[in-house]
């Protein structure tokens, strides 16, 4: 028999008071895949994560992890069951330091020597972040504070990594980095849903991809397909 997806979204409806953001989504993320989740502004691609993590009420639909019903349960049970969030807009801590930041993304472990290895690891994954362990995070560049957030969430030790505009307001450098990084622990075998609004970027490292429009699937398939498919490379790919 095979394993049930880590995670499973069925027919998913979220609304914002008259606005309905995500209507009826089925999605789907195996264990070790990387699902990049595309479409342009106001698509309903945060809210779709925001769902995942109980951040936003769930009116319609189901979520199941790993097979198991977890619509609606509280978002410290996400982060317990190994969902990792990784906000747009990065809101790390300004005034802390980036160690600092980083021991906070592990709030809910206890195993000191495993922070303490994770630590490392995340200094391995973005070497800037290791020169800059005693500086302040507001003191971080746009594009180091988006790795430091990313450095974040994988101390909570997630099994799926929600990352929401991870390339957002970088230099194209910073993003190859960031992108670069994804692709790593992909490679360790993390699992991700990726959102992006640079689609080509997120696509070179995905799997499959999955784009929506107006809160529905308009175009669902490998990365591969999506990244030689002309229509989508016409409306959201930005080149022909
Ligand atoms: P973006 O890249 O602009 O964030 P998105 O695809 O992530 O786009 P969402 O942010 O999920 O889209 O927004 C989906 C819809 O829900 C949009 O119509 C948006 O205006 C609306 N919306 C999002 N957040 C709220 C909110 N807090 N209150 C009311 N409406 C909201």
């Amino acid at each position: 028999m095979t394993a049930p997806p880590l995670l499973e979204l069925q027919g998913l409806v979220v609304r914002y008071g008259a606005v309905t953001a995500v209507r009826g989504l089925d999605l789907q993320v195996r264990s070790g895949e990387l699902v990049a989740l595309l479409g342009a502004n106001g698509a309903g691609k945060s809210t779709t994560l925001r769902a995942i993590s109980s951040l936003v009420p769930v009116v319609g639909g189901r979520v199941l992890w790993q097979g198991v019903e977890r619509t609606g349960c509280r978002t410290e049970t996400t982060v317990r069951l190994g969902i990792g969030h990784c906000p747009e807009g990065r809101r790390v801590l300004a005034r802390q330091s980036v160690a600092t930041n980083l021991e906070l993304g592990a709030w809910l472990r206890r195993d000191r020597a495993g922070i303490a290895a994770d630590l490392e690891r995340c200094y391995g994954l973005f070497p800037r972040l290791a020169e800059r362990r005693r500086q302040l995070a507001g003191n971080l560049s746009g594009g180091e504070q988006q790795m430091l957030a990313i450095a974040r969430a994988l101390m909570g030790r997630p099994s799926l990594l929600l990352l929401d505009e991870p390339s957002l307001g970088l230099a194209p450098k910073l993003v190859a980095e960031v992108m670069a990084a994804l692709a790593a622990l992909h490679q360790e075998g993390l699992s991700m849903l990726l959102v992006e609004q640079n689609a080509t970027a997120a696509l070179e490292i995905a799997d499959r991809g999955v784009v929506l429009e107006s809160g529905s699937i308009s175009l669902e398939g490998t990365a591969d397909a999506l990244l030689a498919d002309a229509g989508l490379r016409a409306s959201y790919l930005g080149s022909g």
